[in-house]
């Protein structure tokens, strides 16, 4: 980790800069980056679920160099050339209005790497991150992937790892996205789920019905929706869940898998008491780690 850190960051060369939502016409705007850190001691030491940091070029309103900004990984441990040259990242506009005057805001560092072209050169840091990668052994494990926008990048990377290396690992991805032209990598996760068996793809849209003819819904929406696919393996003594995205959604998950999985099977990823289960159409994201206990098993990387 922190190969590179701010005070004596390293160079590093775009290479890709391509729309990944399922359509132009999505209500954002998110982009796969794809970064050449050949030139850099940053090789083979990225994986998916760190971060790499961006110090985009000039100065703030106060004159000082911009603060570096994170951005999930999106490839492999590989890479995208399976070198370890190339990585990703998947990143989403900012544009946004000022609340005092209403005027337009964008997101300096997101707006800079939205806008490089192929051979525009950037200011890398990092990697950071430890907690929200893979096990040591992964092919030890089975895996539900639960994300929201762009928390999807930690997931791309992960799932092709996990299905390049071939291991017999099932893996079930869940993506929540306000319509479906906002779900990013579509494309790719439809062609992982019809050439893997071990792989399946569940999308849920927030703002209009889904393809099986459900009403609206958010991700968590999918374990009761989805649970003949989704019960047998979370059953499973090998299967860990990761969650990325959205604060709040972690709530609405453990809700959905209380609701859903047979006491000891969930007692493999939460810790309740029955006063706190009895209570649970009221439970809120500040009773996590208090009477709402996530197990080892259970890795969250969520923002606001
Ligand atoms: P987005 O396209 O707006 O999609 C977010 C989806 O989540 C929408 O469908 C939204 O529904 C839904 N949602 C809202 N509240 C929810 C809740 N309580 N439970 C479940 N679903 C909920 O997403 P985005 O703009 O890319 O934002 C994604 C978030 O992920 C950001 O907050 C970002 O900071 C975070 N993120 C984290 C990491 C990381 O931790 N490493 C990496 C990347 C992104 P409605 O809008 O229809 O209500």
């Amino acid at each position: 980790m922190h190969v590179y850190k701010p005070t004596n960051p390293g160079k590093a060369v775009i290479t890709k800069n391509e729309v990944c939502t399922a359509s132009r016409k999505a209500a954002g705007f998110v982009r796969h980056l794809e970064i050449d850190i050949s030139g850099t001691d940053l090789v083979g030491k990225c994986v998916p679920g760190q971060s790499i940091g961006v110090i985009p070029p000039g100065v703030d309103a106060n004159g000082k160099t911009h603060k570096v900004r994170l951005y999930s990984l999106a490839s492999p441990a590989a890479g995208e050339d399976g070198q370890g040259h190339i990585v990703s990242t998947t990143v989403k506009r900012t544009i946004d209005e000022h609340w005092d005057d209403h005027s337009l805001f964008l997101g300096v560092a997101s707006n800079f790497l939205c806008d490089a072209r192929p051979g525009d050169e950037i200011t890398v840091t990092g990697p950071a991150g430890k907690r929200f990668v893979l096990p040591e052994n992964p092919a030890d494990h089975d895996y539900v992937f639960i994300a929201t926008g762009t928390g999807i990048a930690p997931f791309r990377g992960m799932a092709l790892e996990l299905l390049q290396a071939d291991a017999q690992s099932r893996i079930a991805l869940m993506m929540g996205a306000p319509y479906a032209t906002d779900l990013i990598y579509d494309d790719q996760f439809r062609a992982l789920a019809t050439t893997h068996e071990n792989f399946s793809y569940h999308t849920a849209l927030s703002r209009q019905g889904q393809e099986d003819g459900k009403d609206r819904m958010y991700v968590q929406g999918r374990i009761p929706a989805d649970i003949d696919q989704l019960g047998p393996l979370l059953a499973s003594e090998r299967t860990l869940i990761y969650i990325c995205g959205i604060a709040g959604m972690e709530i609405g998950i453990f809700q959905e898998l209380t609701r859903c999985l047979p006491p000891d099977v969930l007692a493999q990823y939460l810790h309740i008491d029955d006063d706190t289960r009895a209570g649970i159409d009221e439970w809120t994201r500040r009773m996590i780690h208090k009477q709402v206990k996530p197990t080892r098993r259970v890795m969250m990387e969520v923002y606001a």
